[in-house]
């Protein structure tokens, strides 16, 4: 298991940090986001995104669960369930199949659909530090180390 750890101290470097994952992202993988309300999870998404070439803005999918962005390289999914109440609805929408083919998933709230979801190749930890944020990272499959040991990070702790 990889770990590492970095100080963002604005919202601009959460963009940059997700630009600079999308460099490193395979066909397939899939990140798990935690943190509070605010704590810059759907901001780093947007970072990847952008880099991945999606030019509008980035709506986070509160009510909808997910949302689906196909780019000209990947197809990516961002899950929030944060609002979401029962497991079950994680069923009724078809969830297994949105991991069935090659995409990038990146899911807000993992905690809250434990067992109904992959495992995550990556898991990001995101905590309010001052007015900046920290971001722990794990890797815990092939996948997510070989990202993470490759990934450059300014401001590491
Ligand atoms: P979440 O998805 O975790 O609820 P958001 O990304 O929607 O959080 O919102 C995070 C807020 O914090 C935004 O207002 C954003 O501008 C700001 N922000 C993001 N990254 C940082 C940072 N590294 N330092 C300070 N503020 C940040
Ligand atoms: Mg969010």
């Amino acid at each position: 298991m990889i770990q590492r750890s970095v100080f963002l101290s604005d919202e601009e470097a959460t963009l940059a940090l997700g630009a600079r994952l999308a460099e490193k992202l395979p066909e397939s993988c899939v990140v798990y986001l935690y943190g509070d309300l605010g704590a810059g999870k759907t901001t780093f998404i947007r970072g990847v995104l952008r880099a991945l070439g999606y030019t509008r803005r980035v709506k986070s999918p509160t009510y909808a669960l997910v949302e689906t962005y196909q780019l000209p390289t990947k197809n990516v999914y961002h899950f929030d369930l944060y609002r979401l109440n029962d497991p079950k609805e994680l069923q009724y929408m078809g969830i297994e199949d949105y991991f069935a083919s090659d995409a990038l998933s990146f899911i807000e709230w993992p905690e809250r659909g434990l067992g109904l979801l992959p495992a995550a190749d990556l898991q990001c930890r995101f905590i309010h530090q001052g007015t900046g944020r920290v971001i722990q990272w794990e890797a815990s499959t092939t996948i997510g180390q070989t990202i993470l040991s490759t990934l450059a990070l300014n401001g590491e702790r």
